[in-house]
């Protein structure tokens, strides 16, 4: 239908623009003096107001003709393309957003529209240093390299390895021009013809696999499956090479920004200079910059977190998912997207090719690769010397430790050998703060958040009670604010900083990081800390999942997890699967380097399905195991499933709602599906708001999103109910 839309209206014809309010939706409007290009952002009346919109297509006509306003300016930038639109069309059906709020997604960059506000930009003038040093002929290196192409201070610096106090001197000199420039600067090109690392054999082959694909310009999806430190990000940087030598647009989303640091390094070292980069990190006027680059194929490749899914680019060729089975793909609030998913579907409309990177894969990848809707590539074993950690259990029940301590004699015994040799161990527990619980000896009262149904998690390096729902804050109390009695209040099992704790009593000469992303105010200071750790400057780390993702520490060799049972613990059908990735991600920390590592996993059910599977290894066996179980019980990947949660401060009002959605739920279950609940939601009350869920499950090619629309828009919401609807949830 968007295809047939013409691509150009007259002044004065009835055109629908989308705008980003939510009341307006599509409206009708007049086209401009001169006329409008389809998919023209526009400035339009709406009210009072004026608003961004982006010109849609033909007016609907349902509105008087003659009391029409007309569209005010057309803004200079590049229209939206049509796969932009049916990208966004088709995303937000399936997460049944409105169109409106979808547009605001995808236009995510302060100022859009307005020209840029000057910029000091540099290049290369005509005087001569009074003296010449290395780092002043880096500098001028890096300038004759971009060929006449202004850079901004920060890239000089960084592409001539230097401090921007260099490049100032410089300036003062009259050897770098200094000049205010009015337009938004490309970023530094890329060059995909520099010489790549000698690939190993499996590499070589897979990278030529991706090559392929890309040739094709057509759509797939590939898997990319290894175990960490098998080369897998040396194998796709081979399809973003051919991606740029294509001429095309590349992307590449990573989980966590604390990767970047190393990610861009490699990237520089691959390419030359350095990508754009899109994630909250981001300072609002790199973010203009970025977005407008990328519409006019001003930047080559992104590097990016999952909103860099909505940037308008002009011809994407691939989209790069690393860590693919990362939870923190999935946006938990707002519009509620997968964003691996919304990668698949944004590269099947753009003709562009997907690489899904993981060494341990979601199992809905998985389950679409045995399906054959993926390809598959697999590097078996780690680059070079690299060996895969021995991985082995610790039974606790034999070790008979007091109960206020977590690391067993064993696994003390491993650490103590490993800072002897001077290598790292890291002792891994999955839970921020201090302790979880604070609980009064006297009355037995725990504290709990005041406006969650969550506990009050005592974090002694903030000297505060922290909800980890909604953030509130408090100061430790000294009495019990329940029966008041003094001096009672206890902190009740581990939480990171408390494992800290014990492991400088243990090993008080060892020099001992914590990574837990509390004790860090600024992304920097966290990049500043892993490059320190990864120095040596640390025997013994110990962290939360933070510490799980991706990062290089070449001395680690032992990696203690505390409590391996932790995650498997509830009723969720993906506690299983989560357990099993993070476990062995978080032993593929150990052994990176020529030292072999080894991981001990403290346990107290060494017999468990999951735990054996993790020690053992056997992936495909898992797999099939959790495949098994899941098309039994009809969940995900095998089935459909969607989460309704209801919130409102009236805890009445949230229930009423949810008992009526599930007595009038005819049209669900016409489409073949089930519904259950209302029950009180994983977390039963955040920030003062009750939540109930009603959980609603259907065979697989169930066509659910129009029944669920029907559905939960049956009831008019009153008051301050509110209603989200998440597709595919992330736990069931
Ligand atoms: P993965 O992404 O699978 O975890 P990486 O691509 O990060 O693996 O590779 C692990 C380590 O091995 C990195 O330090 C990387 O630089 C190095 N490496 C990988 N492939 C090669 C190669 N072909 N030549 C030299 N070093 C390599
Ligand atoms: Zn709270």
């Amino acid at each position: 239908m968007l295809a047939e839309t013409p691509s150009f209206f007259a002044a004065g014809d009835r055109i629908a623009v989308l705008t980003t309010q939510p009341l307006g939706g599509v409206l009708d409007y007049r086209a401009p003096e001169g006329g409008v290009a389809t998919g023209s952002f526009v400035e339009v009346p709406l009210g009072p107001r004026r608003v961004m919109g982006v010109v849609w297509g033909p007016g609907e006509g349902g509105f008087d003709a003659a009391k029409l306003r007309r569209v005010g300016a057309v803004l200079d930038i590049p229209p939206m393309r049509l796969e932009m639109r049916d990208f966004l069309i088709r995303a937000g059906a399936y997460t049944l957003t409105p169109l409106p709020q979808m547009l605001r997604l995808a236009t995510r960059a302060p100022g859009l529209g307005q020209p840029p506000g000057m910029r000091k930009v540099y290049r290369a003038g005509d005087g001569r240093p009074d003296r010449e040093t290395a780092a002043r002929s880096r500098v001028m290196d890096a300038l004759s390299e971009m060929g006449g192409l202004a850079l901004t201070l920060s890239e000089l610096a960084q592409m001539a390895g230097v401090s921007t106090s260099v490049v100032k001197g410089l300036v003062k000199q009259g050897v770098v021009r200094e000049e205010q420039s009015p337009r938004d600067t490309p970023f530094p090109r890329l060059d995909p013809s520099l010489p790549s690392k000698a690939l190993a054999e499996d590499q070589a082959a897979a990278a030529e696999v991706l090559r392929d694909g890309l040739k094709s310009r057509r759509y797939g999806t590939t898997l990319l499956k290894g175990v960490t430190g098998s080369g897998k990000t040396e194998v796709y940087l081979e399809a973003v090479a051919e991606c740029l030598r294509q001429g095309r647009q590349a992307l590449v989303l990573l989980p966590e920004i604390a990767l970047s640091a190393e990610f861009l390094t490699r990237v520089e070292a691959r390419f030359g200079a350095r990508p754009a980069e899109w994630h909250s990190g981001v300072t609002q006027t790199e973010r203009r910059r970025t977005w407008a680059m990328v519409a006019e194929n001003g930047a080559q490749l992104v590097v990016g977190a999952r909103s860099a899914l909505f940037l308008p680019f002009q011809d994407l060729g691939l989209i790069v998912v690393d860590e693919e089975h990362d939870t923190s793909y999935k946006q938990e609030d707002g519009v509620l997207y997968n964003a691996r998913d919304m990668a698949v579907l944004r590269a099947s409309i753009n003709d562009a090719r997907v690489v899904l990177a993981s060494a341990t894969p979601s199992l809905e990848s998985w389950a679409n690769a045995e399906a054959g809707k993926y390809d598959r590539l697999t590097l078996t074993s780690r680059f070079g010397t690299a060996a895969l950690p021995d991985m082995r259990s610790l039974d606790m029940r034999s070790e008979d430790l007091p109960s206020d301590r977590w690391v067993s004699n064993t696994l003390a015994r491993a650490v103590q050998v490993r800072i002897d040799r001077g290598e790292q161990a890291l002792l891994f527990l999955n839970r921020r703060g201090y302790a979880p619980v604070t609980i009064c000896r006297a009355c037995g009262h725990q504290i709990g958040c005041k406006h969650c149904d969550a506990r009050m998690v005592e974090h002694r390096f903030l000297k505060r009670l922290v909800c980890h729902q909604c953030g509130e804050t408090e100061p430790r109390p000294e009495t019990c604010p329940a029966c008041e009695v003094e001096g009672k209040l206890a902190a009740v099992g581990p939480g990171v900083e408390r494992l800290a704790e014990e492991a400088r009593a243990l090993f008080p000469e060892a020099r001992i990081a914590v990574l837990s992303s509390d004790m860090y105010t600024t992304a920097r200071q966290l990049k500043a800390e892993i490059a320190a750790i990864a120095a040596g400057e640390a025997d013994i780390i110990v962290g939360t999942q933070l510490v799980a993702k991706g990062h290089n520490f070449p001395l680690l060799t032992l990696v203690g997890v505390i409590d391996a049972d932790l995650g498997l613990q509830g009723s969720d059908l993906r506690a299983a699967e989560r357990t099993f990735q993070l476990m062995r991600q978080v032993a593929g920390r150990a052994g990176r380097a020529e030292k072999p590592g080894i991981a001990l996993l403290q346990t107290y059910q060494p017999e468990h399905p999951v735990i054996r599977a993790i020690l053992s290894g056997d992936e495909e066996g898992f797999w099939r195991a959790e495949a098994r179980e899941r098309e039994a019980a009809g969940v995900p990947p095998y089935g459909r499933m969607a989460g309704i949660v209801l919130s409102s401060e009236d805890v009445q009002r949230v229930f009423d709602l949810g008992n009526a959605l599930a007595r009038n739920a005819q049209m669900l279950r016409a489409v073949g599906a089930e519904v259950y609940g209302p029950a009180p939601a994983p977390i039963a009350k955040v920030r003062g708001r009750h939540r109930v869920r009603l959980l609603v499950k259907a065979p697989k090619g169930t066509a659910l999103q129009p029944a669920l629309a029907d559905w939960v828009g049956q009831f008019k919401l009153k008051g301050d109910l509110r209603v989200s609807v998440d597709i595919d949830p992330q736990s069931f």
